[in-house]
């Protein structure tokens, strides 16, 4: 697969039938695998041997989709969680412990955030949100001796702004901690952020990946390339001893599968969050479209940009992909061929005006819900980041009158009729 297309990938990475062998991946609905021996599954417990023993650890299903993810990031391995909330939470706490501190946009999405700053902070780990446009000298004075890891998100989820990649990898690795980048918006088919020296890619597959709304999911990968080993001071939890594993050192063990082998043999052993067999059989669906999918989205989205930039209704226009926009030039370089179908504006006469224009729509329906196949839109103020202060949201970027509008698979003039008769309306 490796030379293939990535519309190819899509469809064949990770799975390839033998003969007779069922052609679409199966669904091992099992909560468990039996053994012969009570040696042979005792040589799994011990991370000995490779295999399956429990669901709540690992399944077969989910490691083929797994790997199709892995494939397309260009990653060394991948595990699916249950949520996009658990792949973050789960990419921080593989390498963060209480007392330590790591770096991350301000401008990432309303649950991370809240995850990062408010859940994480009380299980003892810092984080420092920062504005990602911020110089690089300015964000280098922020790091500490216990600062683990930089996160941030290809494109930000509302505010579509696009990370500068290679700037974030080149000031982690300065301090020698992983860049870990969220890469839900982009999907790997418009950005593969490992290219642009990310060590480590999430994803809420909840959203592209699926595609379709129907499963709740994440991802983790890893590249492979961050070298624990080289900074063992600082991730003991990869390069000294396991006791809960008879003394297994995931670092000298698994090589570049190091990271994801100790994910899955203590974070998925102790917290669970692993994703449904079923549900992963659903990504799968979903991601043997996603590059058809994602062009029709970015297409979309560019025409209904374009129509909300000449609406005289409409104050501001925020979308990666058009030439005004803050984002532009690092759309160019990270995203040519197109950011993703979200976009964001607000109208003229503010806040009240933008949500008496959202109840007017009639395709396009309201939901706390982006990235799929159908229109959707959301008021992040009312929504997603209610539980924000004034201070907070604007740190965020979130105007109190921006409105998020998830661009789906309908035809883009249907799309643009309903919001003109929702602008005419009002
Ligand atoms: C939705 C989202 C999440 C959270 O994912 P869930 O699957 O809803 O838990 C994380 N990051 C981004 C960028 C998202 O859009």
């Amino acid at each position: 697969m490796e030379n293939s297309h990535i519309e190819t990938k899509c469809i064949h990475e990770g799975y390839r039938p033998t003969n007779g062998e069922a052609r679409q991946i199966p669904i091992c609905q099992s909560t468990t695998f039996k053994y012969d021996t009570s040696n042979e599954m005792g040589l799994l417990f011990d991370l000995e041997k490779e295999g399956y023993f429990y669901t709540r650890l690992q399944n077969p299903t989910n490691d083929l989709v797994a790997a199709k993810i892995a494939g397309l990031e260009g990653g060394v391995a991948a595990m699916l969680t249950s949520s996009g909330q658990a792949a973050n939470f789960f990419a921080v706490f593989n390498i963060c412990e209480a007392g330590d501190h790591f770096i991350a946009s301000s401008s990432i999405y309303g649950g991370t955030y809240n995850l990062f700053s408010v859940t994480m902070k009380k299980m003892g780990i810092e984080c420092t949100m920062i504005d990602q446009n911020m110089p690089e000298e300015e964000i280098d004075k922020l790091f500490k001796p216990n600062t683990k890891a930089v996160f941030g998100e290809t494109i930000t989820n509302p505010t579509v702004s696009v990370l500068d990649i290679e700037k974030f990898a080149r000031i982690a690795h300065r301090h020698g901690v992983p860049l870990i980048v969220d890469n839900t918006f982009a999907t790997p088919i418009n950005c593969q952020p490992f290219k642009w020296g990310a060590d480590i890619v999430t994803h809420s597959t909840t959203k592209y990946m699926d595609g379709h709304a129907v499963a709740v999911g994440g991802c983790i990968v890893d590249s492979g390339n961050f070298d624990w080993l080289a900074h063992a001071e600082k991730y003991p939890g990869l390069t000294t001893p396991d006791e809960s594993y008879h003394g297994i050192t995931y670092a000298e063990r698994f090589g570049k599968a190091a990271y994801i082998t100790k994910a899955t043999a203590q974070l998925m052993r102790d917290l669970g969050c692993i994703q449904s067999p079923q549900n992963a059989f659903y990504l799968n669906l979903g991601l043997e479209s996603l590059a058809v999918r994602m062009k029709q989205h970015c297409s979309s989205a560019f025409a209904v940009a374009e129509y909300l930039k000449d609406n005289d209704k409409v104050a501001w226009v925020r979308y990666p992909d058009l030439e005004e926009d803050g984002s532009h030039d690092l759309f160019k370089k990270y995203l040519p061929n197109g950011s993703c179908g979200v976009l964001c504006f607000g109208l003229k006469g503010g806040r009240e005006v933008s949500v008496s224009f959202m109840d007017k729509l009639k395709l396009a329906s309201i939901e706390t819900h982006v990235a799929d196949s159908q229109t959707c839109l959301l008021h992040p103020a009312s929504h997603t980041h209610r539980q924000m202060t004034e201070e907070q949201l604007l740190a965020s970027g979130v105007e109190p009158d921006l409105i998020r509008f998830s661009v789906g698979l309908e035809n883009p003039e249907d799309i643009i009729a309903d919001l003109q008769q929702a602008f005419d309306s009002i």
